[in-house]
Protein backbone atom coordinates (compact mmCIF):
# COMPACT_ATOMS: atom_id res chain seq x y z
CA UNK A 1 0.00 0.00 0.00
CA UNK A 2 1.10 3.71 -0.77
CA UNK A 3 0.93 6.38 2.01
CA UNK A 4 -0.33 9.30 0.72
CA UNK A 5 1.40 12.75 0.93
CA UNK A 6 -0.60 14.60 3.64
CA UNK A 7 -2.59 17.51 2.62
CA UNK A 8 -1.22 20.97 3.44
CA UNK A 9 -2.61 22.86 6.52
CA UNK A 10 -3.95 26.18 5.77
CA UNK A 11 -4.99 28.72 7.54
CA UNK A 12 -8.89 29.05 7.74
CA UNK A 13 -10.68 32.15 6.50
CA UNK A 14 -11.81 34.59 8.95
CA UNK A 15 -15.06 34.32 7.86
CA UNK A 16 -15.02 30.46 8.40
CA UNK A 17 -13.51 31.49 12.21
CA UNK A 18 -16.01 33.93 12.78
CA UNK A 19 -18.99 31.74 11.41
CA UNK A 20 -18.06 28.65 13.70
CA UNK A 21 -17.49 30.60 16.60
CA UNK A 22 -20.79 31.66 16.21
CA UNK A 23 -22.32 28.80 15.94
CA UNK A 24 -20.96 27.65 19.16
CA UNK A 25 -22.49 30.76 20.99
CA UNK A 26 -25.60 30.77 19.71
CA UNK A 27 -27.28 27.13 19.66
CA UNK A 28 -30.73 28.39 19.62
CA UNK A 29 -32.40 31.83 19.78
CA UNK A 30 -32.91 31.86 23.12
CA UNK A 31 -28.60 32.27 23.48
CA UNK A 32 -28.80 35.60 21.53
CA UNK A 33 -31.68 36.47 23.21
CA UNK A 34 -29.80 35.70 26.52
CA UNK A 35 -27.13 37.97 25.08
CA UNK A 36 -29.51 40.83 24.28
CA UNK A 37 -30.99 41.06 27.50
CA UNK A 38 -28.00 41.09 29.34
CA UNK A 39 -26.62 43.75 26.94
CA UNK A 40 -29.55 46.06 27.78
CA UNK A 41 -29.15 45.43 31.84
CA UNK A 42 -25.63 46.09 31.28
CA UNK A 43 -26.80 49.42 29.83
CA UNK A 44 -28.75 50.83 32.30
CA UNK A 45 -32.07 50.20 31.54
CA UNK A 46 -35.31 50.37 33.84
CA UNK A 47 -37.52 48.88 30.35
CA UNK A 48 -37.12 45.87 28.49
CA UNK A 49 -39.39 45.26 25.54
CA UNK A 50 -38.61 41.90 23.31
CA UNK A 51 -41.07 40.73 20.29
CA UNK A 52 -41.04 37.46 19.07
CA UNK A 53 -41.48 35.90 15.77
CA UNK A 54 -41.77 32.05 14.55
CA UNK A 55 -39.49 31.24 17.93
CA UNK A 56 -37.39 33.63 17.03
CA UNK A 57 -35.94 32.69 14.25
CA UNK A 58 -37.92 35.06 12.05
CA UNK A 59 -37.85 37.82 14.61
CA UNK A 60 -36.13 38.41 17.65
CA UNK A 61 -36.44 41.93 18.64
CA UNK A 62 -35.70 44.28 21.71
CA UNK A 63 -36.03 47.73 22.70
CA UNK A 64 -34.18 49.48 25.83
CA UNK A 65 -34.08 52.21 27.45
CA UNK A 66 -30.92 52.35 28.31
CA UNK A 67 -27.54 54.67 27.55
CA UNK A 68 -27.73 53.69 23.56
CA UNK A 69 -24.67 53.81 22.27
CA UNK A 70 -21.85 56.41 20.38
CA UNK A 71 -22.74 56.93 16.59
CA UNK A 72 -19.04 56.90 16.70
CA UNK A 73 -18.91 53.49 18.32
CA UNK A 74 -21.27 51.96 15.32
CA UNK A 75 -18.23 50.61 13.20
CA UNK A 76 -16.75 48.99 14.95
CA UNK A 77 -19.52 47.49 17.56
CA UNK A 78 -19.98 44.57 15.67
CA UNK A 79 -16.25 43.06 15.23
CA UNK A 80 -15.59 40.19 17.61
CA UNK A 81 -13.80 41.01 20.64
CA UNK A 82 -14.77 44.50 20.44
CA UNK A 83 -16.12 45.99 24.33
CA UNK A 84 -16.73 49.15 26.22
CA UNK A 85 -16.44 46.42 29.13
CA UNK A 86 -13.16 44.98 29.30
CA UNK A 87 -9.88 46.37 29.12
CA UNK A 88 -7.33 43.86 31.27
CA UNK A 89 -7.39 40.15 31.94
CA UNK A 90 -7.27 40.98 35.50
CA UNK A 91 -10.91 42.85 34.90
CA UNK A 92 -12.50 39.51 35.15
CA UNK A 93 -11.94 39.12 38.85
CA UNK A 94 -13.59 42.32 39.36
CA UNK A 95 -16.10 42.48 36.69
CA UNK A 96 -19.63 43.25 37.26
CA UNK A 97 -21.17 43.29 33.78
CA UNK A 98 -23.37 40.52 32.51
CA UNK A 99 -20.96 40.89 28.99
CA UNK A 100 -17.00 41.23 28.95
CA UNK A 101 -15.94 38.77 25.19
CA UNK A 102 -17.46 41.19 23.43
CA UNK A 103 -18.44 38.81 20.66
CA UNK A 104 -22.35 38.16 21.40
CA UNK A 105 -22.99 41.16 18.81
CA UNK A 106 -20.11 39.86 16.40
CA UNK A 107 -21.65 36.43 16.64
CA UNK A 108 -25.15 37.26 15.69
CA UNK A 109 -24.07 39.35 12.86
CA UNK A 110 -22.42 36.29 11.17
CA UNK A 111 -25.40 34.29 11.10
CA UNK A 112 -28.56 36.58 11.00
CA UNK A 113 -29.53 39.97 9.61
CA UNK A 114 -28.87 42.48 12.32
CA UNK A 115 -30.06 46.15 12.41
CA UNK A 116 -29.25 48.59 15.50
CA UNK A 117 -30.50 51.87 16.34
CA UNK A 118 -29.79 54.05 19.14
CA UNK A 119 -29.87 57.42 20.37
CA UNK A 120 -27.45 58.63 23.66
CA UNK A 121 -28.52 61.25 25.99
CA UNK A 122 -26.30 63.83 24.01
CA UNK A 123 -27.26 63.27 20.60
CA UNK A 124 -29.99 64.99 18.80
CA UNK A 125 -31.04 61.99 16.99
CA UNK A 126 -30.89 58.46 16.43
CA UNK A 127 -28.71 56.45 14.11
CA UNK A 128 -29.70 53.49 12.75
CA UNK A 129 -27.26 50.87 10.99
CA UNK A 130 -27.63 47.28 9.74
CA UNK A 131 -24.77 44.64 9.73
CA UNK A 132 -23.21 41.94 8.06
CA UNK A 133 -20.71 39.48 9.27
CA UNK A 134 -19.40 41.94 11.52
CA UNK A 135 -19.07 44.99 9.40
CA UNK A 136 -21.24 47.79 8.97
CA UNK A 137 -23.60 47.00 5.88
CA UNK A 138 -25.98 48.48 3.50
CA UNK A 139 -30.03 48.29 3.70
CA UNK A 140 -29.87 47.32 0.74
CA UNK A 141 -27.10 46.37 -2.28
CA UNK A 142 -25.60 49.96 -3.94
CA UNK A 143 -26.68 52.32 -0.90
CA UNK A 144 -24.09 53.01 1.48
CA UNK A 145 -23.56 51.48 5.26
CA UNK A 146 -23.05 54.20 7.12
CA UNK A 147 -25.46 54.71 9.93
CA UNK A 148 -28.52 57.14 8.88
CA UNK A 149 -30.30 59.43 11.27
CA UNK A 150 -33.86 58.80 12.03
CA UNK A 151 -36.22 59.59 14.70
CA UNK A 152 -35.98 56.87 17.88
CA UNK A 153 -36.44 57.34 21.64
CA UNK A 154 -33.17 56.85 24.13
CA UNK A 155 -31.79 53.96 24.54
CA UNK A 156 -31.28 50.67 21.81
CA UNK A 157 -33.25 48.46 19.77
CA UNK A 158 -32.01 45.37 18.59
CA UNK A 159 -33.22 43.54 15.44
CA UNK A 160 -32.31 40.41 14.79
CA UNK A 161 -33.63 38.47 11.34
CA UNK A 162 -33.61 35.33 9.78
CA UNK A 163 -31.39 33.67 12.46
CA UNK A 164 -28.90 30.57 10.79
CA UNK A 165 -30.27 31.94 7.45
CA UNK A 166 -26.71 31.26 6.31
CA UNK A 167 -26.68 27.88 8.54
CA UNK A 168 -29.17 25.35 6.80
CA UNK A 169 -28.41 22.58 8.85
CA UNK A 170 -28.74 24.35 12.08
CA UNK A 171 -31.74 25.99 10.67
CA UNK A 172 -33.30 22.35 9.71
CA UNK A 173 -32.85 21.22 12.93
CA UNK A 174 -35.65 23.17 14.70
CA UNK A 175 -38.81 21.67 14.89
CA UNK A 176 -40.88 23.89 16.32
CA UNK A 177 -41.54 27.13 16.75
CA UNK A 178 -43.72 27.39 19.97
CA UNK A 179 -40.48 24.47 21.51
CA UNK A 180 -37.95 27.44 20.90
CA UNK A 181 -40.81 30.52 21.85
CA UNK A 182 -41.39 28.00 25.73
CA UNK A 183 -37.20 28.68 26.03
CA UNK A 184 -37.07 32.40 25.09
CA UNK A 185 -40.54 32.70 27.62
CA UNK A 186 -38.55 30.74 30.57
CA UNK A 187 -35.14 32.87 30.15
CA UNK A 188 -37.24 36.43 30.01
CA UNK A 189 -38.98 34.77 32.88
CA UNK A 190 -35.61 34.31 34.77
CA UNK A 191 -34.33 37.76 34.18
CA UNK A 192 -37.72 39.55 34.35
CA UNK A 193 -37.73 37.68 38.50
CA UNK A 194 -34.16 38.46 39.11
CA UNK A 195 -34.26 42.20 37.74
CA UNK A 196 -35.61 44.48 40.30
CA UNK A 197 -36.62 48.22 39.04
CA UNK A 198 -36.60 46.76 35.88
CA UNK A 199 -39.71 46.34 33.30
CA UNK A 200 -40.29 43.40 31.42
CA UNK A 201 -41.97 42.97 27.78
CA UNK A 202 -42.36 40.05 26.20
CA UNK A 203 -44.54 39.12 23.19
CA UNK A 204 -45.56 36.58 20.49
CA UNK A 205 -45.59 38.17 17.04
CA UNK A 206 -49.75 38.44 16.07
CA UNK A 207 -50.51 37.18 19.40
CA UNK A 208 -52.93 38.87 20.81
CA UNK A 209 -52.34 37.40 24.56
CA UNK A 210 -50.19 39.78 26.98
CA UNK A 211 -47.26 37.54 27.05
CA UNK A 212 -44.72 38.18 30.29
CA UNK A 213 -45.68 41.79 31.25
CA UNK A 214 -43.76 43.04 34.44
CA UNK A 215 -43.93 46.60 35.75
CA UNK A 216 -40.85 48.22 36.70
CA UNK A 217 -41.84 48.73 40.37
CA UNK A 218 -43.05 45.35 41.33
CA UNK A 219 -41.63 43.55 44.11
CA UNK A 220 -39.73 40.00 43.38
CA UNK A 221 -43.01 38.11 45.18
CA UNK A 222 -44.98 39.67 43.00
CA UNK A 223 -42.33 39.32 39.76
CA UNK A 224 -43.09 35.22 40.50
CA UNK A 225 -46.79 35.84 40.61
CA UNK A 226 -46.33 37.48 36.97
CA UNK A 227 -44.23 35.47 35.50
CA UNK A 228 -45.29 31.55 37.19
CA UNK A 229 -48.49 31.71 39.24
CA UNK A 230 -49.90 32.89 42.61
CA UNK A 231 -50.17 29.10 44.01
CA UNK A 232 -46.33 29.49 43.98
CA UNK A 233 -46.00 33.70 45.29
CA UNK A 234 -48.07 32.84 48.26
CA UNK A 235 -45.93 30.13 49.70
CA UNK A 236 -42.39 31.38 49.59
CA UNK A 237 -40.03 31.80 51.82
CA UNK A 238 -37.61 34.94 52.71
CA UNK A 239 -33.65 32.98 52.21
CA UNK A 240 -30.48 35.23 53.46
CA UNK A 241 -27.64 33.79 54.37
CA UNK A 242 -23.80 35.47 54.00
CA UNK A 243 -20.46 33.94 55.16
CA UNK A 244 -16.81 35.26 55.45
CA UNK A 245 -15.07 32.70 55.36
CA UNK A 246 -16.33 31.86 51.58
CA UNK A 247 -16.62 35.21 50.52
CA UNK A 248 -19.84 34.56 49.61
CA UNK A 249 -23.96 36.07 50.55
CA UNK A 250 -27.04 34.84 48.73
CA UNK A 251 -30.69 35.95 48.79
CA UNK A 252 -33.49 34.73 47.30
CA UNK A 253 -37.07 32.91 47.63
CA UNK A 254 -37.85 29.44 47.76
CA UNK A 255 -41.31 27.32 48.32
CA UNK A 256 -42.51 26.57 51.65
CA UNK A 257 -43.69 22.86 52.42
CA UNK A 258 -47.49 23.76 51.24
CA UNK A 259 -45.93 24.01 47.79
CA UNK A 260 -45.20 20.58 45.62
CA UNK A 261 -44.82 20.94 41.90
CA UNK A 262 -43.99 18.39 39.55
CA UNK A 263 -41.11 19.51 38.51
CA UNK A 264 -38.01 21.56 40.19
CA UNK A 265 -37.67 25.41 39.05
CA UNK A 266 -34.32 26.72 39.74
CA UNK A 267 -33.88 30.30 39.31
CA UNK A 268 -30.38 30.72 39.77
CA UNK A 269 -28.02 33.57 39.81
CA UNK A 270 -24.81 33.72 39.98
CA UNK A 271 -23.00 37.57 40.68
CA UNK A 272 -26.40 38.13 38.45
CA UNK A 273 -25.72 35.89 35.96
CA UNK A 274 -28.79 33.52 34.85
CA UNK A 275 -27.14 30.24 35.40
CA UNK A 276 -27.64 26.52 35.52
CA UNK A 277 -26.43 24.37 38.20
CA UNK A 278 -26.96 20.55 38.32
CA UNK A 279 -24.89 20.20 41.41
CA UNK A 280 -27.24 22.90 43.26
CA UNK A 281 -30.49 21.58 41.93
CA UNK A 282 -29.68 17.64 42.99
CA UNK A 283 -28.89 19.08 46.45
CA UNK A 284 -31.95 21.20 46.52
CA UNK A 285 -33.98 18.40 45.78
CA UNK A 286 -32.44 15.74 48.40
CA UNK A 287 -33.07 18.86 50.71
CA UNK A 288 -36.74 19.02 49.99
CA UNK A 289 -37.22 15.64 50.02
CA UNK A 290 -38.09 15.33 53.08
CA UNK A 291 -40.78 17.52 53.48
CA UNK A 292 -42.46 17.21 50.22
CA UNK A 293 -45.19 14.24 49.21
CA UNK A 294 -43.22 11.56 47.04
CA UNK A 295 -41.87 13.60 44.31
CA UNK A 296 -43.15 16.58 44.83
CA UNK A 297 -40.84 19.60 43.65
CA UNK A 298 -39.65 22.92 45.27
CA UNK A 299 -39.71 25.95 43.73
CA UNK A 300 -36.23 27.90 44.00
CA UNK A 301 -35.17 32.14 42.98
CA UNK A 302 -31.69 31.78 44.51
CA UNK A 303 -29.21 35.19 43.88
CA UNK A 304 -25.83 33.72 44.81
CA UNK A 305 -23.48 36.77 45.16
CA UNK A 306 -19.47 34.91 45.33
CA UNK A 307 -16.65 37.50 45.34
CA UNK A 308 -15.24 37.90 42.05
CA UNK A 309 -11.95 36.81 42.75
CA UNK A 310 -12.96 33.08 43.68
CA UNK A 311 -15.34 32.84 40.92
CA UNK A 312 -14.07 31.61 37.19
CA UNK A 313 -16.86 32.74 34.65
CA UNK A 314 -14.03 32.15 32.24
CA UNK A 315 -15.23 28.56 31.41
CA UNK A 316 -17.36 28.67 28.19
CA UNK A 317 -18.10 31.25 25.63
CA UNK A 318 -22.04 30.98 26.39
CA UNK A 319 -21.22 31.58 30.11
CA UNK A 320 -23.73 29.34 30.74
CA UNK A 321 -21.62 27.09 33.64
CA UNK A 322 -19.47 28.99 36.35
CA UNK A 323 -16.77 27.20 38.70
CA UNK A 324 -16.50 29.06 41.94
CA UNK A 325 -14.39 27.99 44.91
CA UNK A 326 -15.53 25.72 47.44
CA UNK A 327 -18.65 25.27 45.77
CA UNK A 328 -19.66 22.02 48.13
CA UNK A 329 -19.08 23.79 51.19
CA UNK A 330 -21.25 26.54 50.12
CA UNK A 331 -23.96 24.28 48.66
CA UNK A 332 -23.89 22.67 51.82
CA UNK A 333 -24.22 25.79 53.73
CA UNK A 334 -27.54 26.81 51.58
CA UNK A 335 -29.10 23.64 51.77
CA UNK A 336 -28.44 23.63 55.92
CA UNK A 337 -29.91 26.84 55.73
CA UNK A 338 -32.96 26.23 53.63
CA UNK A 339 -33.50 23.17 55.72
CA UNK A 340 -33.93 24.73 59.40
CA UNK A 341 -36.06 27.22 57.17
CA UNK A 342 -38.21 24.82 56.20
CA UNK A 343 -38.38 22.86 59.43
CA UNK A 344 -39.56 25.89 61.29
CA UNK A 345 -42.55 27.06 59.01
CA UNK A 346 -43.58 23.15 59.64
CA UNK A 347 -43.57 23.58 63.09
CA UNK A 348 -45.53 27.27 62.99
CA UNK A 349 -48.08 25.37 60.84
CA UNK A 350 -48.73 22.52 63.33
CA UNK A 351 -48.88 24.38 65.88
CA UNK A 352 -51.76 26.53 64.22
CA UNK A 353 -53.61 23.70 63.25
CA UNK A 354 -53.81 22.46 66.80
CA UNK A 355 -54.90 25.95 68.28
P1 LIG B 1 -20.03 42.61 25.46
O1 LIG B 1 -21.40 42.68 26.08
O2 LIG B 1 -19.32 41.37 25.85
O3 LIG B 1 -19.24 43.86 25.63
P2 LIG B 1 -21.45 42.57 22.98
O4 LIG B 1 -21.11 42.08 21.62
O5 LIG B 1 -22.62 41.94 23.65
O6 LIG B 1 -20.17 42.41 23.88
O7 LIG B 1 -21.65 44.14 22.91
C1 LIG B 1 -20.58 44.96 22.46
C2 LIG B 1 -20.70 46.38 23.01
O8 LIG B 1 -21.85 47.02 22.44
C3 LIG B 1 -20.93 46.44 24.51
O9 LIG B 1 -19.71 46.43 25.22
C4 LIG B 1 -21.66 47.76 24.67
O10 LIG B 1 -20.76 48.85 24.75
C5 LIG B 1 -22.44 47.88 23.36
N1 LIG B 1 -23.86 47.49 23.50
C6 LIG B 1 -24.43 46.33 23.13
N2 LIG B 1 -25.76 46.31 23.38
C7 LIG B 1 -26.05 47.50 23.95
C8 LIG B 1 -27.28 48.10 24.45
N3 LIG B 1 -28.45 47.45 24.42
N4 LIG B 1 -27.18 49.36 24.97
C9 LIG B 1 -26.00 50.02 25.00
N5 LIG B 1 -24.83 49.50 24.54
C10 LIG B 1 -24.84 48.26 24.03
MG1 LIG C 1 -22.92 41.38 25.70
Amino acid sequence: DQIEAPRRIRALHEDVVNKIAAGEIIVAPVHALKELIENAVDAGSTSLEILVKDGGLKLLQITDNGCGINKDDMAILCERFTTSKLKAFEDLTSIGTYGFRGEALASISHIAHLTVTTKTVDSSCAWKAHYAGGKLAPAKPGQSADPKACAGRQGTQITVEDLFYNVPTRRRAFRSASEEYAKIADQVGRYAVHCKGVAFQCKKHGDAGAGIAVPATATVKDRIRIVHSSAIANELIEFELSNAQYGFKTEGLVSNVNYSGKRTALLLFINHRSVESNAIKRAVEQTYSTFLPKGGKPFVYLSLEIDPARVDVNVHPTKREVNFLNEEEIIELICDDIRTRLGKVDTSRTFMTQS
